[in-house]
Order: C-alpha cells, then sequence, then structure tokens
C-alpha cells in the first residue's frame, strides 16, 4: 500500500498532525482557496437598505 500523499501538494507524505495534509502551509492554502471559492467576496459593499420609500416624496403644496 502506498503511502497516502497531501491532498493539496500531492507530493509530500501526510503528517497525521495536518491530516489530510503533509503540513501546516498546505493546510492553510487549500483552506484559503477553498474560502474563496466558496465565499466570493462581492467587491464594493452595496447599501441593503436601499428600497424606494414614498417618504421621499416633497411636502404637500398648499394652494389654497
Ligand atoms: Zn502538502
Amino acid at each position: 500500500m502506498s503511502a497516502l500523499t497531501c491532498v493539496y501538494c500531492r507530493q509530500q507524505p501526510i503528517d497525521s498532525q495536518w491530516h489530510p495534509f503533509c503540513s501546516e502551509r498546505c493546510r492553510m492554502a487549500d483552506l484559503g482557496r477553498w474560502l474563496q471559492g466558496d465565499y466570493r467576496v462581492p467587491g464594493p459593499s452595496v447599501a441593503p437598505d436601499q428600497e424606494p420609500s414614498d417618504e421621499d416624496a416633497p411636502p404637500g403644496s398648499f394652494d389654497s
């Protein structure tokens, strides 16, 4: 049975301490890649409270 290799670099044997990676470096690298792929940063943040409001209407005109 061949030794398992790091799931990230696939070159170094897995270290039980960082299973299934060979080192903390690969572990963090893979984690970073996973996070970036899953949770995409949506560029500039957009304010979520931009609903049109009727209260924006001008004050009633008094044409008496
Ligand atoms: Zn590795």
